[in-house]
């Protein structure tokens, strides 16, 4: 394989079975000048494993900053540069965007050679939506922090995805059943691509019971998904049109105040309809 010099290459590595990197992959780290790593002696067991004896360096989230004019004068100088992390795709909850803004802003190429994420591979077993979803990696760690935030998401209704350590995962899990309520569907996938993966289904509830009675279950590393939240139709509705079509509905019948108020207020007569029927059954 021919590697185009002076190009910065972005190279997902395998989550944890060492057979998902692609021939791209290793034919990249072969052959580029210099591999940058997060952690160049974790690195060092996948390089050996494919027989790459590349020159390593480290990029870390501690030193980024301080290694970007290093690494862009090496570009500059036709060197080519392939970015590692530990594991899946780098800048993915991990550093790297840092440098790619730099480099592109430099006009240097940066080429991305795809592979596995953690988000994409927990998503695509979890039997939960995946046509519309939301990636917060890891959420705050501290308990009030993470519960303010998870209230924001109360309302959201794609599939949100998070990423957890091992340390916070029963915490985690409590603070997402109490701020986005027990009955939620959600999914918890375990050591993906490893000898213990597991990828459990269950309301948010039944995931903390689960999670908390098995100290197996609270070791490695997860992705949490949890189903966007269910609205019915009639609660996008305005508080406006809301107080105009309760008023109406205690003169009128539910199909003319439904009407009448789509006609004042511009919402849609069937979801006023649906809302009536909501008022009407208390
Ligand atoms: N760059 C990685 C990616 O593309 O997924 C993510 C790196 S981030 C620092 C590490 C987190 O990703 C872990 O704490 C966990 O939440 C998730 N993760 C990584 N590997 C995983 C695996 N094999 N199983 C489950 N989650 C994993």
């Amino acid at each position: 394989m021919s590697i185009e010099a002076g190009i910065l290459y972005i190279v997902a590595t395998p989550l944890g079975n060492l057979g998902d990197i692609t021939q791209r992959a290793i034919d990249t780290l072969k052959t580029v000048d210099l591999v940058a790593a997060e952690d160049t002696r974790h690195s060092g067991k996948l390089l050996q494993h494919y027989g790459i004896d590349t020159p390593t360096l480290s990029v870390h989230e501690h030193n980024e900053q301080a290694r970007i004019e290093k690494l862009l004068t090496r570009l500059q100088a036709k060197h080519s540069i392939a970015l590692i992390s530990d594991a899946g795709t780098p800048l993915i909850s991990d550093p790297g965007y840092r440098l790619v803004a730099a480099a592109r802003a430099a006009g240097i190429k940066v080429v991305p050679i795809p592979g596995p994420s953690a988000l994409i591979t927990a998503l695509c077993a979890a039997g939960l939506p995946t046509d519309r979803f939301v990636f917060e990696g890891f959420l705050p760690a501290k308990s009030g922090g993470r519960q303010k935030h998870l209230q924001e998401l109360a309302h959201e209704t794609r599939t949100l995805i998070f990423y957890e350590s091992s340390h916070r995962i029963v915490d985690s899990l409590n603070d997402m059943r109490e701020m986005l309520g027990g009955d939620r569907d959600a999914v918890v996938a375990r050591e993906l691509t490893k000898t213990f993966e597991t990828i459990h289904s269950g309301t948010l509830d039944e995931l903390c019971q689960w999670v908390q009675n098995d100290n197996n279950q609270q070791k490695g590393e997860f992705v949490v998904l949890i189903k966007g939240k269910q609205e019915t139709p009639s609660e996008h509705i305005n508080e406006e049109a809301r107080k105009i079509l309760t008023l109406l509905l205690a003169e009128l019948p539910l199909k003319t105040a439904a009407r009448i108020t789509a006609e004042i207020t511009g919402e849609h007569k069937n979801k006023l309809y649906q809302l009536g029927l909501e008022i009407k059954g208390g």
